[in-house]
């Protein structure tokens, strides 16, 4: 099924519907969860399960912020190799969170298959493209020290990547076979009819306007109404809005927009990443390309396809497209959308603790499907339990991100400025 709806081609592609009607009176939970996306869900599913009674409140609808818009890439770790995320952290916390992150494309996988979400799952793998001579060396360091952590990765010449994705344009690849793709807005709501079904509570256009600590409990003001709960998660990532509370999450805002083209006519398509493998480069303005179900090329960079530099961005997809697949230059793009990725300094994701049995959880710099739902499932287990052990990453009290607003301007501008320049690689 097909249909264009604010340029989202996930919208348009989606076959799953969540059944979730506004709040319209006052309620009481164990766990009240803001926020509709990856993490919310996942943490609601985990506490439905064990039992909890949950209430999860959503300003739009399942999926509006980064989960209904991102390329769909289920990765196995972060941003930055195993090496830095344990100069960042420390052996044993680094390696911690390292070892919970290889296993998350694992638990997307299961949830997907045991709460049969049709999601358009593809365990194939992903292909880390080496964009230049610099970027293979890259992807080779990468690669040594995910063998040394026992990954499975595998590292293929420029030969071996040019007949994967049927471009000459990369010098090499990095494969990780325990990654894949997905429909992303379909998984988020796949999660959410799981969560309606595990007996928990949902409600979508019902935005937070107020957190605050009522005596032992959490009080939350949604649609005029008030929620009480013993247990709090904030799950907006990127998308908080409007809610006024103690600490805020405070991340640095990038935009990254994404192109879809029309489907490719069937000889294309099995030349061009005819293996379902999703892809990113190692530019340091990056593009990811990957197919979906009907045959359409996804390509994606770094900017903001609905602000100043729109135009610019649009002719960059354009130029992209023509330099790394010939093949596909008259191909016209039908869909376009961007999404608000929340960056943090150490590129680690936060945990910050709001009070007594309260988090909030962001900051996952782009990868957020793996470590959203790894997140959410170990913060619902801990709020309930009690005890923090088992938490992916040690909670803080706060998380400050210094000039925030001049840093995104600051991405933003330079993705403007590679784009406005080039279209492939020189
Ligand atoms: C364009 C793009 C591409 C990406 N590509 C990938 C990728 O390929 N692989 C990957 O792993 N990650 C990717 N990411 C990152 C990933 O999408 C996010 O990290 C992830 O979706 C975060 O999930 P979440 O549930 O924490 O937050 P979100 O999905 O952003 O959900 C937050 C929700 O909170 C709601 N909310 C906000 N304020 C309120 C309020 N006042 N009251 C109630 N609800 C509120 C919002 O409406 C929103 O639905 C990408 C992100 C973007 C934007």
């Amino acid at each position: 099924m097909t249909g264009r709806v604010d340029g989202n081609l996930w919208r348009g592609s989606s076959a799953v519907r969540v059944e979730a009607p506004p709040l319209t009176a006052n309620a009481d939970a164990d766990l009240v969860i803001i926020g509709g996306g990856f993490t919310g869900n996942a943490a609601a599913l985990e506490a439905a399960r064990r039992g909890a009674s949950v209430i999860v409140l959503e300003a739009e609808s399942v999926g509006h912020g980064g989960s209904g818009r991102n390329v769909g890439l289920v990765n196995a770790g972060l941003w930055l190799p195993p090496r830095d995320v344990v100069a960042q952290m420390g052996q044993e916390a680094g390696l911690k969170l390292v070892g919970l992150l290889a296993d998350a494309p694992r638990l997307v996988w299961s949830l997907i298959e045991r709460e049969k979400i049709d999601c358009d799952a593809t365990p194939n793998g992903t292909l880390h493209l080496a964009h230049s001579a610099a970027g293979l060396r890259n992807l080779e360091e990468r690669h040594r020290q995910g063998v040394e952590l026992g990954a499975p990765v595998q590292l293929f010449d420029a030969r071996e990547t040019a007949r994967r994705t049927g471009s000459r344009a990369f010098h090499g690849s990095l494969f990780d076979p325990r990654a894949g793709t997905i429909q992303p807005l379909s998984y988020a709501r796949g999660l959410a009819c799981a969560v309606i079904r595990a007996g928990a509570r949902l409600h979508e256009q019902t935005a937070v306007s107020r957190v605050e600590r009522v005596g032992d409990h959490w009080q939350v003001m949604a649609n005029g109404h008030k929620v009480r709960a013993r247990s709090l998660l904030l799950a907006t990532n990127a998308y908080f809005n409007g809610i006024e509370i103690a600490v805020r999450p405070q991340f640095v805002a990038v935009n990254y927009c994404q192109f879809a083209t029309a489907p490719m006519p069937k000889p294309l398509r099995a030349e061009i990443l005819s293996g379902g493998e999703g892809c990113w480069d190692t530019a340091l303005v990056m593009s990811s390309f990957r197919t979906d179900r009907e045959g359409r090329m996804i390509l994606g960079g770094i900017g903001d396809a609905g602000g100043r530099g729109a135009a610019v961005h649009a002719g960059w997809a354009r130029r992209k497209l023509r330099q790394v697949y010939p093949q596909l230059a008259g191909l016209p793009f039908e869909y376009s959308w961007h999404g608000r990725i929340a960056m943090t300094s150490d590129h680690i994701p936060k945990i910050v603790r709001l009070g007594p049995s309260a988090y909030a959880c962001f900051g996952y710099s782009g990868r957020g499907i793996g470590p959203g739902t790894v997140f959410g499932t170990r913060v619902a287990a801990s709020l309930l339990d009690g005890c923090e052990n088992g938490l992916p990453v040690a909670p803080v009290d706060n998380h400050r991100e210094r000039l925030a607003a001049m840093r995104a301007a600051y991405y933003e501008s330079g993705a403007v400025l590679v784009h406005a320049s080039t279209g492939g690689y020189a």
